[in-house]
């Protein structure tokens, strides 16, 4: 990571951007460089939220998927969004090379695996759909030549994306934060911002900050704080719901193993609710993750995670009955109520977060995209004027009381599905 600054942040600035993530950082690289003074707050250390701690899988599509995004917004505006997850990728490649970010960015492709029979026939729907409506062209592997993708008997085919990519996500996020500080832009790590108020300076309307560092006046806010926003964007929070995800990684596998296990080193992820993800790290170990405990991640919630990875782990690779798992963490995402990301304006403070598990693209893309706006650029990305709810009937004011009904309620139709 690069060296932070000391002491106090400055006393005025174009931009605070709240959150030193890959949403934060991609803003600030931009807004940089377009020449705005612009300031990174960070609680506590870049990268310290989700940005560091994911699996690395830079994929198509978003959460919500295709057939969903055309039954509820509309072919053209579905296409629109399916598209920017395309342009997302392409952003986090283009970054990556201009700014020289050694992070191990390849287009391995994702893999879909079908957990049940009638999942991989909803595949052969999806591929026809993403063919006829948004022109983009995936494969449909069945059972039977499924060992060329995946060395498990666990599923029931597959669907490839070529498209999708992986990365190392924390030598993304130090790559992005050196490139931001080396535009001009500031880092302060250490730095929560505990206070934002409406002030106007010599004419300019703006924000006053109080933080752990100091307080600064910015025209503009940016909040990047995905699944830990807290009540200091009081209206953002009641938006987002923070869930856990959860990954092991095993020891470093021989060569033979770890190339039986996914050949051709795609991003894999399951087609449950409550899915699996899995994928070799260039260094050969499997990270395998999952929602296993639901709730934002403690010291024992990573424990009793970590046991449940493993024992799902061997139900799909059994042969790794004695690999050691060396490291297990956990970290929250931030999930809309709706499925879809959101990046826009409320209470006069610019944001980009809710990409319920799908933010290392969007979350690139959405903040490159975000600081074009604060530099009153035309945009085009297609969540800018989105509604973005709250929950049904106001229940919800950021405390997730509902997340073991929601567990249950994803255990059983993954049961009954
Ligand atoms: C285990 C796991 C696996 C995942 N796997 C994938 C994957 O393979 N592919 C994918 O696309 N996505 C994945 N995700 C999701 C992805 O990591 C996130 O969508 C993405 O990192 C969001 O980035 P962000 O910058 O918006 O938020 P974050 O990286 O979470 O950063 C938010 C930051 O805001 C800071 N903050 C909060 N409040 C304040 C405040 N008041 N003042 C100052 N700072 C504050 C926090 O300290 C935090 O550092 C995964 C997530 C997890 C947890």
């Amino acid at each position: 990571m690069p060296a932070a600054e000391p002491g106090p942040p400055p006393e005025t600035a174009d931009v605070a951007v709240i959150g030193g993530g890959i949403t934060g950082l991609a803003a600030a690289l931009t807004l940089a460089q377009r020449r705005a003074k612009v300031v990174v707050l960070e609680a506590e250390t870049i990268g310290w939220g989700a940005s560091t701690r994911n699996a690395g899988m830079v994929l198509t599509g978003l959460k919500r998927g295709a057939q969903g995004l055309l039954a509820r917004y509309g072919r053209e505006r579905a296409i629109r969004m399916f598209r920017a997850s395309l342009a997302a990728i392409d952003c986090v490649e283009d970054t990556v090379r201009r700014e020289a970010i050694a992070c191990d960015f390849t287009r391995t492709g994702h893999l879909e695996v079908a957990s049940k029979p009638r999942h991989f026939d909803d595949f052969r729907r999806s591929a026809d759909l993403l063919a006829r409506d948004f022109h983009h062209s995936v494969t449909v592997v069945p059972k039977d030549a499924l060992h060329r993708e995946i060395g498990s008997d666990a599923y029931h085919g597959a669907l490839v994306d070529e498209a999708s990519a992986a990365v190392d996500p924390a030598r993304y996020v130090g790559g992005l934060a050196r490139a931001a500080v080396r535009a001009g832009g500031l880092v302060f790590e250490g730095a929560r911002v505990e206070r934002i108020e409406r002030s106007a300076r010599s004419g300019t309307a703006g924000f006053g900050l109080t933080t752990t560092r100091g307080s600064i006046w910015t025209r503009d806010v940016f909040a990047a704080t995905g699944g830990y926003t807290g009540p200091v964007t009081p209206a953002l929070r009641s938006r987002i719901v923070p869930i856990g995800s959860y990954i092991i990684a095993t020891e470093v596998l021989p060569p033979p193993q770890a190339e039986a296990a996914i050949p051709r080193h795609r991003m894999v992820f399951d087609s449950k609710h409550l899915l699996h993800y899995f994928r070799l790290t260039p260094d050969r170990r499997l990270l395998f993750g999952g929602r296993a405990a639901f709730f934002p991640e403690t010291r024992h919630s990573t424990q009793t995670s970590a046991a449940m990875l493993r024992r799902d782990m061997l139900t799909i690779f059994p042969g790794m009955r004695d690999v050691n798992v060396d490291y297990a963490w956990g970290g929250t995402i931030d999930v809309p109520f709706d499925l879809v990301p959101h990046a826009g304006r409320i209470d006069g403070l610019h944001y980009a977060m809710a990409y319920a598990g799908h933010g290392v693209a969007m979350g690139t893309y959405l903040g490159r995209s975000m600081a074009h706006v604060m530099c009153g650029d035309t945009n085009e990305n297609p969540f800018i004027d989105l509604a973005f709810p709250r929950a049904p009937l106001g229940l919800y004011n950021g405390r997730p009381w509902f997340l073991p009904l929601a567990l249950g309620w994803y255990t059983l139709a993954d049961w009954i599905n």
